[in-house]
């Protein structure tokens, strides 16, 4: 079997698992095909570069489907692992982008032309304490994503939480969550239990908390109460973005809910020596190790800064502001 073989799954539904290479930590992204009377429906194809496209010529050489067999390219959320090789893709096959309006409102945000968002990203880091040294770093890995999305499909169809989108012979509930990315994206099959949820609940990895400058003003916040809501459906097998399809559904959002309050415990005893900011917090949960890694630090950093606001909201931290700094200490009552 060559390496293309064994990153393809046939699942017992008939739909191919693509599992697409990833450099970072996560491994791999799924792609998903499904079939549909004529053709296939492409569910997150993955993150641009060189090797991810030769990666995807052999499965589809592989697997014998043409690129005009694909037929719609539908989107979770638009982080560049599963949206950066979706203009690519419909080049090649002139298949429809659907996405949420929120996540092509990102991706114009992030890496449209003469995009300010690195800079404001990285000053908002400054902000919240991040060593000086980091700067350059950080502006510079935030610019190179713009290579990994492009194309950008220019025309998306914008598809929206509550409505139906009809896939693999099915009428699938579009069901919206906050929190990993704005306007992310799930689909929801009622009869067979089926979840298509991207990034928003996954096996063994917490989703991680996605917190910007201009963006959501409270993610962790929206995440907890997208998994509260998310936890009234019945679900018999969850197609994640990441790892594999898990029936545990439930139990797996009950262990991210805990896996929240734990953390925000955890926060409350580092800040109970003392004033600190988001990055010394960060730093006391994660190690200094991460400064050598741009990457894993601003999803730490984000997600630091994401459960500090939520201790805000609930009473337990306070912000103090300065014209340079932003720190956090314990509120008085506690
Ligand atoms: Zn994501
Ligand atoms: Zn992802």
């Amino acid at each position: 079997m060559n390496e293309y073989a064994k990153a393809i799954t046939r699942l017992d539904n008939g739909w191919l698992q693509v599992k697409v290479p990833l450099a970072f930590s996560l491994k791999w992204v799924n792609a998903y095909l499904l079939p549909e009377q004529e053709g296939w429906t492409l569910v997150d194809p993955g993150l641009r570069t060189e090797e991810i496209e030769a990666f995807w010529i052999s499965v589809m050489q592989e697997m014998s489907i043409d690129w005009k067999d694909i037929k719609s390219i539908v989107l979770t959320h638009h982080h560049p692992d599963h949206y950066g090789m979706a203009g690519w893709f419909q080049e090649r096959s002139g298949a429809p982008v659907r996405m949420s309006q929120a996540a092509q409102d990102c991706a114009n945000r992030l890496w449209g032309e003469n995009e300010t968002f690195s800079d404001e990203l990285t000053e908002a880091f400054l902000l919240h304490g991040m060593d000086e040294r980091l700067t350059e770093a950080m502006r510079e890995h935030m610019r190179g994503f713009r290579a990994k999305v492009n194309p950008q499909p220019p025309d998306p169809l914008i598809i929206r939480q509550g409505e139906r989108i009809s896939m693999n012979g099915t009428e699938w509930e579009i069901v919206g969550g906050e929190g990993h990315a704005p306007g992310h994206l799930s689909f929801y099959d009622r009869q067979s239990g089926k979840l298509l949820c991207g990034d928003q609940v996954l096996p063994d990895i917490s989703p991680n908390i996605g917190w910007m400058p201009g963006g959501d003003s409270d993610p962790l916040g929206a995440f907890l109460a997208s998994l509260l809501e998310m936890l009234q459906l019945e679900v018999s097998m969850v197609y994640p973005g990441h790892r594999d399809p898990f029936p545990e559904y439930r139990r797996r959002i009950e262990e991210l809910l805990d896996h929240h309050e734990r953390r925000l415990q955890k926060m409350e005893e580092i800040l109970s020596d003392g004033g600190k900011s988001a990055f010394e917090v960060c730093e006391l949960l994660f190690g200094t190790r991460l400064r050598s890694n741009t990457h894993n630090l601003r999803f730490a950093l984000a997600e630091t800064i994401a459960h500090l606001i939520q201790m805000e909201k609930r009473g337990t931290a306070v912000r103090v502001e300065t014209d340079r700094t932003i720190r956090y200490r314990l509120a008085e009552t506690k």
